[in-house]
């Protein structure tokens, strides 16, 4: 691997030749924030067995369960604030060069950072929603709920489940956010991946579809990835280190 500057300039200068760049983000880039991902040791999925979709609407006790993790986890992301990596690409988004930020987070720090039009692949727990009516509510609400009444709240309107606004295991991803995402990849011409494994899809997918349509890649993970061979540069270094550095030498 070249030198950590060689890297860098060799990043700037794609950047600086491309006019639609498409970002891409996972866990990785909230670590930062304190935000533990979630499949790593330790973190409130590997202390939660998980509740899949099937099991929340046919399940009681799955229903009770799935509220405790998720009270836990509302605790652990209730004071993060956004890094120098969010902070960067709401930056670049400024320079007009970044036309799309495509997330696997759910924790908004994007929008915190001033990012606009986030994707959100894997939806939001910053919201609730009726899984019967469909209505939506601020997840402060919901909470306030459960501290009140314990572990499972209904909708006042239609008695339906109420879920955080996030995709679980077995639960269809957001059509709308899915099409946008590939359009995004298709119309890039530089993919700047954060912070991914991509391990699952459609992560592992979405960044072959952008190199496939001609776009260069960029990728900022701490571990490998199926697709390190399709990426121009390659970082192993600290996402916000990385993405401060890249985006302070193209504003100059
Ligand atoms: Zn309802």
């Amino acid at each position: 691997m070249d030198s950590f500057d060689e890297r860098l300039a060799k990043a700037v200068k794609l950047l600086k030749v491309s006019s639609d760049i498409t970002a891409f983000t996972g866990a990785g880039i909230s670590t930062e924030s304190g935000i533990s991902d979630f499949r790593s040791p330790g973190g409130v999925w590997d202390r939660y067995r998980i509740v899949t979709y099937q099991e929340f609407v046919s399940s009681k006790e799955a229903r009770i369960k799935y509220w405790r993790m998720k009270n836990e986890l509302f605790h652990e992301m209730k004071d993060a604030q956004p890094n120098k990596a969010h902070t960067a690409l709401a930056e670049l988004e400024k320079t007009g060069k970044l036309h799309c930020l495509i997330t696997q987070n759910i924790d908004g720090l994007h929008q915190d950072a001033g990012s606009s039009g986030v994707i959100e692949l894997h939806g939001t727990n910053r919201k609730a929603v009726c899984l019967s009516c469909g209505q939506l509510w601020p997840i402060e609400d919901i909470q306030a709920r459960l501290d009140a009444e314990g572990f499972e709240p209904a909708c006042d309107a239609c008695k339906g489940y109420i879920k955080p606004a996030t995709v679980s295991f077995g639960q269809a991803m957001p059509e709308q956010e899915m099409t946008k995402a590939y359009e995004c990849a298709v119309k890039c011409d530089l993919f700047l991946m954060i912070g991914s494994s991509l391990q699952v899809e459609p992560a592992a997918s979405i960044p072959r579809e952008a190199r496939g349509n001609g776009a260069k890649l960029i990728y900022i993970n701490r571990t490998a990835t199926p697709s390190d061979h399709l990426a121009e540069v390659l970082f192993r270094e600290n996402a916000g280190d990385v993405l401060s550095a890249m985006v302070e030498r193209l504003k100059q």
